[in-house]
């Protein structure tokens, strides 16, 4: 698959490369190319570049350690990576994060987003007749732009955007800005909106990790409202696998829905954790019993699925890897590496609180 990868000389700009998709788009390139890649990332709570010591050809990683939302220094992460493509997934990502304090998410996602696109703009312009042919940036986005669904229906290309999180709002607002460079500036644009992923090196802030080091720990697992609500998960490589078919064969100008079909209530995936773990740790208790039902987050989309029929039609994408695959997969990676979510926690002083309850609300958990 994408043999353009096999280029010599290739130049790829990964925003978003310390962070848990990012990461995992630069493993994949550095194992499977000869590009050089060019990653820009200022290293925050999330961030782990940790991994590049294992890759042998980790001459050819450049990291950029530039903030998105100062112009300048986008800029100069434009001039020295030079890139063919760009891979734009820098961004703020939790969604109780953005409840807690939604400044950082307009600052990075929003002008971080017009930094990108306008030094990106201006790289494009002045590459040669060939370069500027080829040229591709692709943005990374959430199915979340498109809101809460009801019991049924899938969100597709063609569903209205209804952001009800300060997250997704701020996702909503860089679709649109990337769009907008399309239509006015013709610039070769792709968007791709994506369902919630999971796998390794996932920061312990989300649902899966959270749960698996919870667990592990023989600690409460808290579980939202009635955790009923639904979510449509797909394992990150075969996001990453998506990815790369969309900047070799995607048609610019258009958005690609991503999905897994595979829709689960958060009980559900709780359930399927805690019984993974009692098969693996074979403890004398039942890591169901932890679980704990807390205090909904407020204004928590009900449901979410996607329709990728486009995708898989137009590119020939689909899941590789089956829900359980992919999950045993990465309560094997959290089991076997408890030093990394340690070495995580203690770097970002996060201890797994509960995150996105504002002070009108109380705590109870
Ligand atoms: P992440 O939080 O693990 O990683 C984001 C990375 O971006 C971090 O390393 C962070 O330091 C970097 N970053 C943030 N702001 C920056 C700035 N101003 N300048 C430079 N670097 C900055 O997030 P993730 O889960 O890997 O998500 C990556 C992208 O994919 C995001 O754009 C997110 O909206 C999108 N996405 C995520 C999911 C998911 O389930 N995780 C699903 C669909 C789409």
């Amino acid at each position: 698959m994408n043999l353009y990868l096999k280029k010599e000389n290739l130049r790829i700009l990964i925003t978003g490369g310390a962070g848990f998709i990012g990461g995992c788009l630069v493993r994949r390139l550095l194992s499977t190319s000869k590009a050089k890649i060019f990653n820009l990332d200022k290293i925050s709570y999330t961030s782990d570049l940790s991994f590049i010591n294992n890759y042998k050809n980790k001459k050819n990683h450049f990291h950029l350690n530039y903030d998105i939302s100062n112009p300048q220094e986008t800029n100069e992460a434009l001039k020295k990576s030079d890139p063919d493509i760009i891979f734009h997934l820098a961004a703020e990502s939790h969604v109780d994060r953005s409840i807690d304090n939604p400044k950082p998410f307009i600052e990075s996602n929003i002008l971080g987003t017009f930094n990108i696109l306008e030094s990106a703009r201006n790289h494009w312009n002045n590459l040669d007749k060939k370069r500027k042919k080829s040229f591709r940036l692709i943005h990374i986005s959430t199915d979340e732009v498109f809101g809460s669904l009801g019991k049924v229906g899938k969100f597709s290309e063609n569903t209205k955007y209804d952001p009800r999180s300060p997250y997704s709002a701020s996702k909503a607002a860089s679709d649109h800005l990337t769009s907008a460079w399309f239509h006015t500036y013709k610039m070769p644009i792709i968007i791709t909106n994506c369902s919630n992923n999971f796998g390794p090196f996932q920061f312990p802030d989300k649902l899966i990790p959270l749960v698996i080091t919870k667990g592990l720990n023989n600690l409460r697992i808290p579980v939202y409202g009635n955790g009923e609500n639904i979510r449509d998960w797909l394992f990150v490589e075969d996001h990453i696998d998506a990815l790369l078919l969309v900047s070799k064969k995607g048609s610019i100008g258009k958005s690609y829905c991503i999905g897994g079909n595979c829709e689960k209530t958060n009980l559900e995936i709780v359930e399927s954790i805690t019984n993974l773990l009692d098969k693996k740790l074979k403890k004398e208790f039942s890591h169901k019993d932890l679980i704990t039902f807390v205090k909904d987050r407020p204004g928590h989309d009900k449901r979410y699925a996607i329709n990728f029929e486009n995708i898989k039609k137009e590119l020939k994408w689909k899941p590789n890897h089956s829900f359980e695959e992919g999950l045993s997969k990465t309560v094997d990676w959290y089991l076997d590496n408890q030093n990394w979510v340690k070495a995580m926690q203690h770097k970002s002083g996060y201890k797994g609180d509960r995150l996105g309850l504002p002070k009108t609300l109380t705590k109870e958990d």
